[in-house]
């Protein structure tokens, strides 16, 4: 049977350059699900795109004293081409600029006003008496009260990753001129989150096979009661506010807005599409199950926010799952685009081809505790397990059949290694499945990889090499199970390894679904080149250093 899934993924700030850290905690787990989801038959819908409003985006352009949109444009263009490079296959990469993303956030603002879940408040906010504005979260710095570290921002600290309220800050002073910020009154409005508190403590309890840290961190939230939380502030880039009430200087709060973007994504995608309402399939169809990648500092958005912003708007359907990802830390800093840490994944590119780094991640993806990541680390796992293990498999059997033939040969009778060989692999490939729609993507990755090495054992034990002399026949039909073989092994690897996947489909054709194909006899085998190509691991060592 085939399911609407819907593959959400985190919206990345388009204020720098994307980290591993960031494709190892949200964009790479997202694709190899769904990829893995089209060859099972489902109907996959992936979406995300830069989110261009956020204050870490009028910061930065303030220090480089050009516009937001021509600094969210310029990352936007480099998202695009990392995307390009590393293959990651949206259906939609798109933007929270589009005049689409605005009415879809302001029709939602607006359903939650005429529900009752927004109301206008006036609070005190830090004001800059130097700038002559009120600040927004970002724009204010100071002492963390929960672990006492310096640079928290008014949003959240970095080093502990709680999420902050300006006013929560030890000594705060604004980031724009560094003068002690003082309170002043203005007026906004606020989604009433508290409303929530039960609805979601009943939902999250009927959550199954969530990851335990995902759940306990949702579950805390709603336990220390969840706050109203203000969805406007002073800023004059953001989504307009859709009543004049607050007057000029307003807009809405990019946290309200981007998590928007999954559904705005998905109808901008159907209008694409020429098929406007098909985005319906996917949100009000209760058959449909949907899945967001993100990183843990974004649980509370997805886990908490989001689900109360679709119950107070009603009809849509909630995460099925939210997998949220643990850091990714590259010698114990956490890869972080604003504080700069960590290799971005353009650099990265420099240095590994994209399927060796797609794999080297995926083997260490945090999926349950922070994870080190290491140049040395990327490498050692290219040179030892992917290009030992699954590269060098590929390049010696089409090598001999290469040369002996051509072409695959007819075989002889099947032995029980030969039929044992691909029972585990078609078992492999199964259990691989299993993994992979409970999102364990490392342990499907390293199942795929068994069933790579059990085709070497295979061969070392068989030794074709040897055969070719004292029984060709026989040589021969080792060989060939042992492509059938890697032909089952190549589709548990392909949603981690799209390009190399690719490459073997004029010998294997198009991967299409999620079972082993069968080899045809006849099929011309050209001399193979490497998949992968080793690397220095020396060079690399010294960069770590
Ligand atoms: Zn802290």
């Amino acid at each position: 049977m085939s399911t609407p899934i819907l593959v959400a993924v985190a919206w990345p700030y388009a204020s720098g350059s994307r980290h591993l850290g960031h494709l190892a905690g949200a964009y790479l787990p997202a694709d190899v699900f769904a990829r893995y989801h089209r060859l099972a038959g489902n109907e996959v819908l992936m979406v995300s795109g830069s989110d261009v409003h956020g204050t870490p985006i009028t910061v930065r352009a303030d220090a480089e004293g050009i516009s937001p949109a021509e600094l969210s444009e310029r990352y936007h263009r480099e998202f695009l081409a990392n995307w390009e490079a590393l293959d990651i296959s949206w259906d939609l990469f798109t933007s929270t600029g589009t005049e689409n993303h605005h009415r879809v956030t302001q029709d939602m603002f607006l359903r939650h006003l005429e529900n009752g879940y927004i109301d206008k408040r006036t609070t005190q906010q830090y004001y800059d008496p130097t700038a002559e504005r009120f600040l927004p979260d970002r724009y204010i710095e100071g002492t963390c009260p929960h672990c006492g570290y310096g640079e928290a921002r008014g949003d959240q600290c970095d080093n502990c990753g709680r999420t902050l309220d300006p006013t929560d800050l030890v000594e705060p002073r604004s980031k724009i001129t560094g003068v002690t910020p003082v309170l002043r009154d203005t007026e906004h409005f606020y989604f009433r989150l508290s409303d929530f508190t039960e609805p979601l403590r009943a939902w999250l309890d009927t959550r199954v096979g969530w990851r335990r840290h995902v759940l306990n961190f949702a579950r805390g939230w709603v336990d220390e009661g969840l706050q109203d939380r203000p969805i406007t502030r002073d800023l004059d880039w953001g989504v307009e506010i859709p009543v004049p009430d607050l007057g000029p200087g307003k807009r809405i709060y990019v946290w309200y807005d981007a998590v928007i973007g999954y559904l705005s994504a998905s109808k901008e995608w159907a209008q694409r599409r020429g098929e406007p309402e098909a985005w319906r399939h996917w949100w009000e169809n209760p058959d449909a199950r949907s899945y967001y990648f993100v990183g843990k500092d974004n649980i509370p958005f997805h886990a908490i926010f989001w689900p109360a912003m679709l119950l107070g708007y009603g009809g849509l359907q909630l995460p099925t799952d939210v997998p949220a990802n643990q850091y990714v830390t590259f010698k114990g800093g956490k890869a972080s685009a604003s504080r700069g840490i960590g290799l971005t994944i353009g650099e990265a590119l420099e240095v590994f081809e994209p399927d060796a780094l797609r794999y080297a991640l995926a083997a260490s993806f945090p999926e349950q505790s922070d994870t080190d990541v290491t140049m040395a680390e990327i490498g050692r796992r290219i040179n030892e397990e992917l290009v030992a293990t699954w590269g060098n498999l590929v390049n010696r059997v089409l090598s001999m059949l290469h040369k002996q033939h051509g072409a695959v040969p007819v075989t002889g009778e099947r032995q029980s290694a030969d039929t044992e060989l691909l029972a585990t692999v078609d078992e492999l490939l199964a259990r691989g499945a299993e993994h992979i729609e409970r999102v364990e993507l490392r342990a499907g990755l390293r199942t795929a990889m068994d069933a790579a090495q059990a085709v070497n054992v295979y061969l070392n034990a068989t030794e074709p090499w040897a055969l070719r002399r004292s029984d060709p026949e026989r040589a021969d039909t080792v060989l060939v199970t042992a492509l059938e073989a890697i032909a089952g092994v190549r589709v548990g690897l392909a949603p981690y390894l799209p390009h190399t996947t690719r490459r073997l489909d004029p010998v294997l054709g198009e991967v299409t679904s999620w079972s082993r194909p069968e080899v045809r006899v006849g099929t011309p085998i050209d001399r193979p080149s490497p998949l992968f190509t080793k690397v220095d691991l020396a060079e690399l060592v010294d960069d770590d250093a």
